[in-house]
């Protein structure tokens, strides 16, 4: 059911998160990101998707103190950077995380990309904490099927979510069923491609058609299809409006059309081709 803002998923380990959320991706640390967080709690998200790469974290840790929300009531998501993976490295840099973000604990912790050589160690990481109790659900991120079935030929924990780069111009539709058959939640990063989708004249009659702006038309797509979504905005008024996707249904048809403008489009790296030199 798709009613609000709070819907959850359920992941397969019985932890529920968040169906939308704000990504912080190029959010600046410091006042840009604690404002977009207060708009975003302000207006009902409770999801909130960082990484250490993004360099924001101890923003987001001072908003979600500043927000006034119980901390259970948040679902916070960061990421361990490539350069970090590894065993013990991947324990130190949670824990670097976890001190910028002044956390008892963290909602989902995720491999960012899947480093050649090193993701098996990284994610026996992530199980260690995950057993520990340090994180309530571990995950990957821009992994191909290959990768996860390569993964869980060796994890303990099968990962709880997939996050990748999906929207229109890059569906996903084959990993996306893989995903479903494993039971791992599917969340959406650049879910507006980096602002592309404002150009498509298909989503501008669609737009037009259900009085709604091309954000919400295709944020309305994600959900429809049981897509985690996490747009990101620095502005109030576009967080507040990518948030209001729910007085509406697209229709089976509709949907198609959307599905149809699939053209496998990247707006970031193929994860791989992936230069994980840095
Ligand atoms: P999005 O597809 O969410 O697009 C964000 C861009 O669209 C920004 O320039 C934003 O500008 C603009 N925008 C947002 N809402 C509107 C609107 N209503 N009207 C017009 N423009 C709008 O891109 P992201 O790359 O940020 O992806 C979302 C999140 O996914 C990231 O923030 C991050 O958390 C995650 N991510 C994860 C990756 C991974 O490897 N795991 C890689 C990339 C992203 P403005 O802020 O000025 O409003």
């Amino acid at each position: 059911m798709i009613n609000n803002l709070q819907d959850t998923t359920i992941l397969h380990n019985g932890v529920k998160m968040p169906n939308f959320g704000l990504g912080v991706y190029k959010s600046q640390d410091g006042e840009e990101v604690i404002n977009a967080i207060h708009y975003a709690v302000k207006a009902g998200y409770r999801s909130i998707d960082t990484a250490s790469l993004y360099f924001n974290e101890t923003g987001v840790g001072e908003a979600i103190k500043q927000c006034g929300l119980p901390r259970e009531e948040l679902f916070i998501t960061t990421k361990v950077w490539n350069s970090d993976q590894g065993y013990e490295s991947t324990l130190a840099a949670f824990e670097e995380s976890m001190k910028k973000l002044d956390l008892e604990y963290l909602d989902l912790y995720l491999i960012h990309w899947p480093v050649k050589e090193k993701y098996k160690d990284t994610w026996r990481a992530l199980e260690k904490l995950y057993k520990d109790g340090r994180v309530r659900a571990i995950g990957v991120s821009n992994f191909h099927q290959h990768h996860l079935e390569d993964l869980m030929s060796v994890a303990q924990v099968k990962p709880m979510v997939n996050q990748v780069e999906l929207h229109p111009f890059l569906s996903q539709v084959e990993l996306r069923a893989y995903c479903q058959s494993e039971g791992i939640a599917i969340e959406a990063w650049s879910p507006l491609a980096r602002g592309r989708v404002l150009q498509d004249p298909t989503l501008a009659e669609l737009a037009a058609k259900y009085n709604k702006s091309i954000p919400q038309i295709v944020l309305r797509w994600d959900l429809q299809h049981g897509i985690i979504t996490i747009p990101k905005s620095v502005h109030e008024q576009r967080i507040i409006d990518n948030a209001d996707i729910f007085d509406f249904e697209l229709s089976v048809e509709d949907m198609k059309k959307i599905d149809s403008l699939n053209r496998n489009e990247r707006t970031g790296q193929n994860p791989d081709y992936f230069h994980f030199d840095f």
